[in-house]
């Protein structure tokens, strides 16, 4: 069987995002992928109840998905609106699709505060960004998967490969 990835919805190009868009990752690699099935779609928000459109969403003060997964920091929206329980519960479903479908690799977009992997803003709502990561992937990485983001395609297209020779 070929390695499943659990994959930000949004860079299949559903429109989920909180500005109402999709952001597509026009790959050769995603093409192949969604040919062979491996693609598992999810955005974390949606699932969680969260609206589209919807306010954009940073983790207070600069801190991560760790911490926010720990109840030491909160999630709130540019309007003010504190939404930690809707973030915490897009991380659970997450993990809990990742899990009922085998999925052992992640292809999550940057910059989210779900799905950020390498960085995410720092909470000023100012554009700033520093080195993190959201919460769903905090979440998905304490559960043991590999997570990449969008960036990282090809060095996600290495551990599968070797995913695949392991299953033979
Ligand atoms: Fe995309 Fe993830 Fe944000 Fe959903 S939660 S819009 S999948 S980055």
């Amino acid at each position: 069987p070929k390695a499943r990835i659990l994959v930000s919805a949004c860079l299949l190009g559903q429109a989920v995002r909180y500005d109402g868009r999709g952001k597509p990752l026009l790959h050769p690699l995603m093409t192949l992928w969604q040919a062979e099935g491996r693609l598992v779609p999810l955005c974390p928000e949606v699932s969680a109840g969260l609206p589209v459109p919807r306010p954009p969403a940073e983790i207070a003060a600069g801190a991560g998905g760790a911490a926010v997964l720990s109840g030491m920091a909160r999630v709130v929206e540019k309007t003010g609106g504190d939404v930690t329980a809707a973030f915490l519960q897009a991380a659970e479903n997450a993990l809990a699709l990742a899990t009922s479908m085998g999925c052992r690799h992640a292809l999550l977009i940057d910059g989210s505060p779900s799905c950020g992997t390498l960085a995410i803003y720092d909470g000023s709502f100012g554009g700033r960004k520093v080195a993190g990561e959201g919460v769903v992937a905090a979440r998905l990485r304490q559960a043991g998967i590999a997570v990449f983001a969008d960036r990282e395609i090809e060095a996600l297209a290495c551990a599968l490969a070797e995913a695949d020779r392991r299953a033979l």
